[in-house]
């Protein structure tokens, strides 16, 4: 991952979409921001606790780091849902009405699509030749619903992208180290289970890429930031870590 920092608020860029012209992308940190306590301290989430001043301080900086990108959020439901943004015939009229949803892909300028984590992974997604981003909010529910091979199809059926166009980032979320499912037989369907390690850990960062790589997306516009956000509290906000916590903001436009 690529480090950068922004009026004085750091963040990362994934290697294979920063080389590319057209976009911008951040993947935050818990630091740079105006939270306290268990928000400390880039907290871009509502509704969790934190001081709303704080939130709305917060989203200005990351909006900030990107060029004054405008954001745009959902209301993540661990579905498998994607609000399609398009030029010239929004779908959604007025993307501060928070859809429930768990993706959005857009052809819109100036549009940053928001995915709010703390364990879940981001996965963005961008197409230089169409010129259309995506953003994808994959917990295990959405990534056994294959959430991720939606969204591209998507990206195909709507923005006529192709597959082997897109550049794919997978972000800091809970890693195979620490992704724990004691109760995988219920959970988890038998077709995940080859992602299995020593005990009831689950690799969802193999899972994503193998969703990737069958939606056609080719394996070397794929990148994984491998950064897990419970071992890594001291950057990240981990659900599973701290329970009480904020939200990270991963966040792609079309610049
Ligand atoms: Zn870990």
């Amino acid at each position: 991952m690529i480090s950068r920092r922004e009026n004085g608020v750091p963040f990362f860029e994934f290697p294979n979409l920063a080389s590319l012209p057209g976009i911008r992308h951040g993947v935050f940190t818990r630091k740079g921001g105006a939270s306290l306590g268990p928000y400390a301290a880039l907290n871009v989430g509502q509704s969790l606790g934190d001081r709303p001043e704080a939130v709305a301080s917060n989203r200005e900086r990351v909006s900030r780091c990107l060029g004054n990108l405008r954001l745009a959020f959902i209301r993540q439901v661990h579905g498998t849902d994607v609000v399609v943004l398009k030029n010239g015939a929004p779908e959604v009229a007025d993307p501060d009405t928070l859809p429930a949803a768990d993706a959005m892909v857009t052809d819109i300028p100036r549009t940053g699509l928001v995915i709010q984590t703390a364990d879940c992974q981001a996965v963005m997604l961008y197409d230089p030749r169409q010129r259309v981003a995506a953003n994808v909010h994959s917990g295990w529910r959405g990534s056994i619903r294959n959430i991720i091979g939606k969204t591209v199809g998507a990206m195909t059926s709507r923005f006529r992208c192709d597959p082997r166009d897109i550049r794919a980032g997978i972000g800091p979320s809970l890693g195979p180290c620490c992704a724990e499912f004691i109760h995988y037989r219920n959970e988890i369907p038998r077709e995940f289970w080859k992602y299995k390690g020593e005990n009831r850990h689950f690799d969802f960062w193999s899972a994503s890429r193998d969703q990737l790589l069958n939606a056609g997306v080719p394996e070397e516009h794929i990148f994984t930031s491998r950064l897990c956000t419970r071992c890594r509290t001291d950057l990240f906000f981990s659900y599973r870590g701290e329970h009480a916590t904020g939200r990270l903001a991963m966040v792609i436009g079309l610049g």
